[in-house]
């Protein structure tokens, strides 16, 4: 009996918008000269959905944060809107 160990197979599809998704191996960045774990990046450019791949198994609370990173990237707009009306408030209070 020769039982492969299961593996987690890389989603082929964007869970965003349905495009196809390429896998980037892990090297190192030319633009920062840092090094990078290969990731999963979307193809449509502007659906911006990337994923990390490790090696290891998928820690599900660290898929959880990258998830978590992505929307917030998605809703970046949304919390720079609130800011600015926070920031808004802040400024009247400092006129009183
Ligand atoms: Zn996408």
């Amino acid at each position: 009996m020769n039982q492969e160990p299961e593996k987690i197979q890389p989603p082929t599809r964007c869970p965003k918008c349905d495009s196809a998704i390429k896998v980037v191996p892990s090297g190192i960045s030319k633009r920062t000269g840092k090094p990078y774990s290969s990731f999963m990046s979307c193809t449509n450019r502007e659906c911006e959905y990337t994923a990390r791949l490790t090696d290891k198994p998928q820690n599900t609370g660290e898929q959880m944060i990258i998830e978590g990173i992505n929307n917030i990237i998605v809703s970046q707009k949304e919390i720079w809107k609130l800011l600015a009306v926070i920031k808004n408030k802040l400024d009247d209070l400092d006129r009183k």
